[in-house]
């Protein structure tokens, strides 16, 4: 059974339920009556597992959270307001002013623009690596160094990370591994290989359709023994690991990013995430062949198409070893100019024009005049953001429909 077929069944065992109403229920309310002031007491203090505000969690959500949890192997997860919400949770619930954040890969256009200008307030600093520079990112890890940030596929650049490799070293260092998999749910299992917190912009392919915007942090347990979170290292999070144990990143998380912050979820949000989680593996098993055929279509008629699963790939290897699942739905096509990309664009009948990705329809767009626009030069020659780049992610039209849109919008 492949890992698409197993988790077909696991989704619609977990959204549904067998008795009474199947849907999930959506609860709306942004309070809880507590009953009496003992119950009120004891959920406060945590011994009452009952809603206390919406804010720090909704039942609604709490379902997604232990779906998306079971879904890559954590001890629990947190939803979020949107991705950038599960990003700042993640690694806002773990630094403060003086530490280091490497980033690794990538990289979305917010998240590098919460590196680079906001976290930079906060006297957090970032420093930037290409997926290859192991030696690199390994000399600079330092005490100060508190996370390696990856991101499970370039996007847009394509590059594909050796998510093991770079998670060894992690873990050598005693350094947290968090891997933003928005592009790879199902098809990457970071966890499994080696990270430590998962972080999911579930707006993007989770719910596949643009029905709601939406986020997850999902944290692997602390074990019982040794943990590189018990090192001085993390010693923020020490008082969490000595009340909650194994449960630690999560409580953690909700304290300092949810009751905090408040970068939360809301439920309505979170029905509408747990219908796409349905059908998440029949999506992504069907995209990620569309993928390849419609990849090695454009490449043979002449287009610049960048995708591993091309012989030309610098990570063509990688992707044939280590992403057996497909790595997504993106593809790129550089046309060389501006113009070019935008008559392109504008002639393909299929796509829509848009910024999102991971949706039931193609989607496309032109990368230097939207998401990298602000961004200097330097910046895009490191992103790989050239004039003519389109990005496309594929969805879940026929292949050779979206092949012959393309190749209509080229004239070949
Ligand atoms: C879209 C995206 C995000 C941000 O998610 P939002 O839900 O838009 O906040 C983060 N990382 C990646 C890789 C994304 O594609």
């Amino acid at each position: 059974m492949n890992r698409f077929e197993e988790f077909t069944t696991h989704m619609v065992q977990q959204v549904g339920k067998k008795e009474g109403a199947i849907s999930p229920a959506i609860v709306n309310s942004a309070s809880f009556g507590y009953g009496n002031s003992e119950t009120g007491e004891g959920i406060f203090e945590g011994s009452v597992k009952k809603p206390l505000y919406a804010r720090m969690g909704n039942p609604t959500s709490s379902q997604l959270e232990q779906i998306l949890a079971s879904m890559d192997g954590g001890v629990g997860a947190v939803a979020a307001s949107s991705g950038m919400g599960a990003t700042a949770m993640a690694t806002l619930s773990l630094l403060r002013a003086g530490d280091e954040v490497i980033s690794i890969g990538g990289l979305f256009g917010g998240t590098y623009s919460y590196f680079t200008e906001t976290l930079t307030r906060f006297g957090i600093t970032t420093h930037f690596f290409d997926v290859d520079a192991l030696d690199a990112i390994e000399e600079t890890i330092n005490t100060a160094t508190k996370i390696l940030f990856l991101e499970s596929v370039g996007n847009p650049n394509m590059r594909l990370p050796d998510i093991s490799r770079i998670a060894e070293i992690a873990n050598r260092h005693g350094v947290v591994l968090i891997v933003d998999n928005t592009i790879t749910p199902l098809s990457v299992a970071p966890i499994a290989l080696g990270a430590d917190i998962v972080v999911y912009s579930t707006t993007k392919i989770i719910t596949g359709n643009a029905s709601a915007l939406g986020g997850a942090v999902i944290f692997r347990a602390i074990s019982e023994g040794e943990d590189k979170f018990k090192s001085d290292r993390y010693h923020d999070i020490h008082p969490f690991i000595k009340k909650m144990g194994s449960m630690a990143l999560i409580a953690n998380a909700k304290k300092r990013a949810l009751r905090d912050f408040g970068m939360s979820a809301n439920g309505f949000g979170s029905y509408l995430t747990m219908l796409g989680l349905e059908t998440l593996p029949l999506r992504m098993d069907r995209i990620v062949t569309s993928v390849e055929t419609v990849a090695k279509a454009l490449n043979e008629k002449g287009l610049n198409v960048n995708h591993p699963c091309l012989p030309h790939h610098p990570h063509h290897e990688r992707y044939l070893n280590q992403f057996s699942n497909g790595c997504g739905t993106l593809l790129t096509i550089d046309m060389g100019t501006k113009e070019r990309a935008f008559n392109f664009l504008n002639r393909l009948k299929l796509i829509t024009i848009t910024a999102n990705i991971g949706d039931s329809r193609t989607l496309g767009l032109h990368m230097a005049s939207t998401i990298y626009r602000d961004f200097d030069e330097s910046t895009r020659e490191f992103l790989g953001i050239t004039p003519g780049l389109i990005r496309i992610s594929i969805g879940l039209e026929s292949a050779e429909a979206i092949v012959n849109d393309f190749l209509d919008a080229a004239n070949i």
